[in-house]
């Protein structure tokens, strides 16, 4: 009860403002990688996306993706150049729906930092941004600008 209580707080804090061009290079980034999973970080300023990193999938699979450490410690500096802050860390689902796997929930190297899932199943891809907390998940509403 209490760890439900604690989601609806999160979720209260309003949407994700999302900037068109950089939410359709997402999108694009991932169909691009079809039949693979693409992944990528996002940054901005409070619940503004301002910025898209992708990230090369090291591993050329359909479930999985992998970037090394060395690639992700490179991005993370400079986004903190930027002067921004990371916000997600987005991968794909070429087949599948937009659910975290528990894989996602199990590799997610930190709950401060949003997961989002394109989902490529459908005609039009959808895109989910969760919250993690305590390995569940919530989803936060996005708001294209
Ligand atoms: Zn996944």
């Amino acid at each position: 009860m209490e760890e439900n209580k604690i989601m609806n707080e999160t979720l209260n804090e309003g949407p994700i403002l999302f900037s068109k061009g950089i939410f359709n290079e997402m999108i694009q980034h991932g169909m691009e990688c079809i039949p693979y999973e693409a992944c990528g970080l996002l940054s901005g300023k409070e619940n503004h996306v301002i910025t898209i990193w992708p990230l090369k999938n090291e591993r050329k699979s359909q479930k999985q993706f992998f970037v090394s450490e060395k690639i992700v410690e490179q991005t993370l500096k400079e986004i903190e150049k930027s002067g921004e802050f990371l916000q997600a860390i987005y991968h794909t689902h070429p087949t599948t729906s937009p659910i975290p796997s528990s894989v996602d929930l199990a590799n997610h190297a930190d709950e401060n930092i949003a997961m989002v899932i394109i989902s490529y199943k459908q005609k039009t891809p959808l895109v989910k941004w969760y919250v993690l907390m305590h390995k569940q998940y919530a989803e936060r509403i996005i708001t294209l600008i």
